[in-house]
């Protein structure tokens, strides 16, 4: 009994070690589990569900199986992937989740982020974040042929990768405020995120209440030199785990 949960694949035509090892984990793993959850940015970038493109229909047959065969496929986007929606989960069989989403996970109500609303400092990106995550300023893009938005993606990645490279780490990395203020609201004791490419277990600090219960955020990993997953299991274990990508076999 095992819930295993994943982010920031950034799947891309560019890399395509790492959608085998995405195969492989989809052969080798998933089906073993209660369900999987995929936490943003799976795809590099997604221009919409009518994008035709072989390489995207070739990932979303191989989720597609694992459903058709009974596996639970649960996805929240990211930032690169914010434009997937109703016809992806449709061909996949996924049920999209919003972001933020608690779950109960074994007894234990686990807060499911991307992670990308957490880095507060970044003011530049959550700005845009607010604009592209508006139902308008998607319909607008939408309307857009499918080159002209292959087009606009390339050049939101080009600005993003040079904005970044100027940015401190600090700022790319979450706001510890932000993450207490909202598993307080949520009322959660544990936090799983993707986005920041930091992997680690972290216990969370809250300065206002020294005795009050101790927190934990976990961090998923990015699908770059290694492949990250987290295994939840039904006694209340929970187990980050990595292999390198270039291995052939998972297990
Ligand atoms: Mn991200």
């Amino acid at each position: 009994m095992t819930t295993l949960f994943i982010s920031d694949l950034h799947l891309d035509q560019s890399r395509p070690d790492v959608t085998l090892a995405f195969h492989r984990f989809m052969q080798q793993l998933a089906p073993k589990s209660d369900a999987l959850y995929i936490l943003g940015d799976f795809f590099e970038v997604w221009i919409g569900d009518d994008d035709d493109s072989e390489f995207n229909h070739a990932i979303m047959r191989t989720l597609k199986s694992f459903t058709d065969a009974g596996g639970k496929l649960y996805f929240m986007v990211g930032n690169r992937d914010f434009l997937i929606g109703s016809g992806f989960a449709q061909m996949t069989g996924a049920t999209l989740l919003e972001d933020p989403t608690v779950i109960d996970l074994y007894g234990t109500p686990t807060l499911l982020m991307h992670g990308d609303s957490l880095c507060t400092l970044d003011t530049e990106y959550m700005a845009f974040r607010v604009q592209a995550r508006s139902a308008d300023w998607q319909k607008q893009l939408l309307a857009q042929p499918i080159e002209a938005r292959r087009e606009i993606a390339r050049q939101l990645r080009e600005k993003s990768q040079s904005m970044n490279s100027l940015k401190a780490e600090d700022i790319m990395d979450v706001t510890g405020d932000e993450v207490v203020s909202v598993m307080q609201q949520q009322k959660v004791e544990r936090l799983i995120h993707g986005h920041t490419h930091r992997p680690e277990r972290h216990a969370v600090t809250t300065t206002a209440d020294a005795n009050g219960p101790t927190l934990e955020r976990i961090v998923l990993g990015d699908w770059h030199q290694h492949l990250w997953w987290l295994a939840a299991e039904i006694d209340g274990t929970l187990v980050l785990e990595s292999r390198a990508i270039t291995a052939q076999q998972l297990l």
